[in-house]
């Protein structure tokens, strides 16, 4: 077992609690690292040299075509380091190694968009006056605060740095402390790329110690979080304390609406697609289908037939395994809500028993009544609840029915239901025929309502890591 330390200020230190936290494997419920459990000291010296990066490495003054090579170098280091960082992120999280080397590609894209636009950060002029010349500039923000969750630590982790790096700004990073591994690494590669000293640092911990120093931290001045609505809460009123402004990304209840005029077949390849992939323990799964009353019992069929053929596990199958007891248990909470509910479990419905992991079947659940908390509530797991509509209308009253609003998927032949659809759904993405769109990380990404705000991949992501500063300048001419 490797015993990790954190990165602060370009040294590998232990925590002032001088305790650890042990990272397990939920697909085998072993113990594969330890990582510092770090507290508010670790937190505060993060901050501070973050803060020192930002004002006396340069980084600040280096020019745009500089910054924008050394964030391509970290882009091909991550690819040159994929080995290790794929069997970093499958021992921390058990996903399949197809998953999880998908995860290092978004992760080095990330760096290689964010590197392409990072001398593109434009400002405007704004007519005033002939004697005044009136210019805004996009400024960094200074040090950012990025607090991960763990169904994609690399991804989550390369997203919100690449962007915020891009703009200028020095960060620190607090990984979930159920995956840690693969944010340490991503930390030393930007190391290695040759950026200052405390640009980039890392405090592992738990988030009511680590976590919640970093965002009430008065000199940090931006807060990227994303996981649940009731930690991203707890988050945006430690900020408000500083008046940081935050970005937050709070996961959803997101609809696939099918048709029956739409490609069924493709339509049920993505439906269990965005279920099931990373064990339902996505933000933007599609959790919820609803689809035309006409199709109904032969679209099921299809699904049922799909998630069957579907194999659960770690390395080769399909569905790996859900992060952690708690959330298994989470998950098996809301088999019983639907069980007293006398729903009707399609297929799943419990436990995959077959190996030491913590594994779920694919489920499907229809027949739950209306005011079910299954059809409302984020499960994170992968579990798909049906809803059945008559009308366009009425899948719309369906769809926008929650208190989120992250995607949705629109399944139909017909274009101007499509289109009448997307321009009503309350919801941040939108996918017409297809569900994701191949990852899109130049796609803006955010949601609605309690989904969260402030947007995230994209060039609207550099509006959230730069400052507008408007100046004014009189000039005469004799
Ligand atoms: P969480 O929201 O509590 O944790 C996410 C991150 O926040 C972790 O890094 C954690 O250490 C940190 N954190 C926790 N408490 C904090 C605090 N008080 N201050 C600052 N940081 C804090 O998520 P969880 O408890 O691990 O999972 C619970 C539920 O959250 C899941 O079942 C799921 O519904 C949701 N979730 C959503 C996403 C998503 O991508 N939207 C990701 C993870 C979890």
């Amino acid at each position: 077992m490797d015993n990790y330390k954190m990165l602060i200020n370009g040294n590998y230190v232990d925590s002032f609690s001088k305790e650890t936290i042990f990272s397990v494997n939920p697909g085998t419920k072993k113990s594969v690292a330890t990582v510092p459990r770090g507290v508010k000291e670790d937190i505060n010296a993060a901050v501070q040299a973050a803060r020192t990066a930002f004002e006396t490495s340069g980084w600040r003054e280096i020019p745009p075509a500089d910054r924008s090579r050394l964030l391509y170098k970290i882009s091909s280091l991550i690819l040159e380091n994929k080995e290790e960082l794929v069997r970093l992120e499958t021992s921390d999280t058990g996903k399949p190694l197809t998953q999880a080397q998908g995860d290092v590609d978004v992760a080095a894209r990330y760096f290689e968009y964010y590197a392409g636009v990072a001398d593109k950060i434009l400002g405007e002029t704004v007519p005033i006056r002939n004697d005044i010349l009136n210019y805004t500039v996009r400024e960094p923000l200074g040090v950012t605060g990025h607090i991960v969750p763990w169904n994609y630590p690399l991804q989550m982790t390369a997203r919100s740095l690449s962007a915020s790096l891009a703009a200028g700004n020095t960060a620190v990073i607090k990984p979930a402390e159920d995956t840690p591994l693969s944010a340490l690494k991503l930390a030393e590669l930007c190391e290695q790329s040759g950026i200052p000293k405390g640009v980039v640092n890392v405090v592992t911990g738990y988030g009511n110690e680590a976590g919640s120093s970093l965002a009430g931290h008065s000199d940090v001045n931006h807060i990227t979080f994303t996981g649940s609505v009731v930690t991203g809460t707890a988050v945006m009123q430690l900020a408000a304390t500083n008046i940081t402004p935050v970005t937050l990304e709070l996961g959803g209840k997101s609809p696939n609406i099918v048709f029956a005029d739409a490609n069924l077949e493709d339509a049920a390849q993505w439906v269990v697609r965005s279920i099931t992939q990373n064990a339902g323990q996505t933000c933007s799964a599609g959790s919820r289908l609803i689809v035309e009353e006409s199709i109904q019992d032969q679209f099921l069929e299809i699904l049922k037939q799909k998630m069957e053929r579907l194999t659960i596990g770690s390395e080769n199958a399909d569905i790996g395994p859900i992060i952690s007891e708690k959330q298994l248990e989470r998950i098996e909470y809301y088999m019983e809500i639907a069980n007293e509910e006398n729903a009707n479990m399609l297929c799943g419905g419990k436990r995959y028993l077959n190996n030491n992991g913590f594994f779920f079947e694919p489920t499907i659940i229809n027949n739950l009544p209306k005011e079910s908390r299954l059809f409302y509530e984020e499960i994170f797991g992968p579990v798909l609840v049906v809803l059945p509509f008559k009308t366009s209308s009425e899948a719309l009253s369906i769809a926008n029915g929650t208190e989120y609003g992250l995607v949705t998927g629109i399944w139909t032949s017909d274009i101007n239901k499509a289109h009448w659809l997307a321009s009503r759904v309350n919801s941040g993405q939108v996918f017409i025929n297809n569900y994701g769109a191949a990852g899109g990380v130049e796609m803006t990404f955010g949601g609605y309502k309690k989904s969260g705000f402030g947007r995230e991949k994209g060039l609207e992501a550099l509006k959230y890591y730069t400052q507008v500063k408007n100046v004014a300048l009189k000039f005469t001419i004799d």
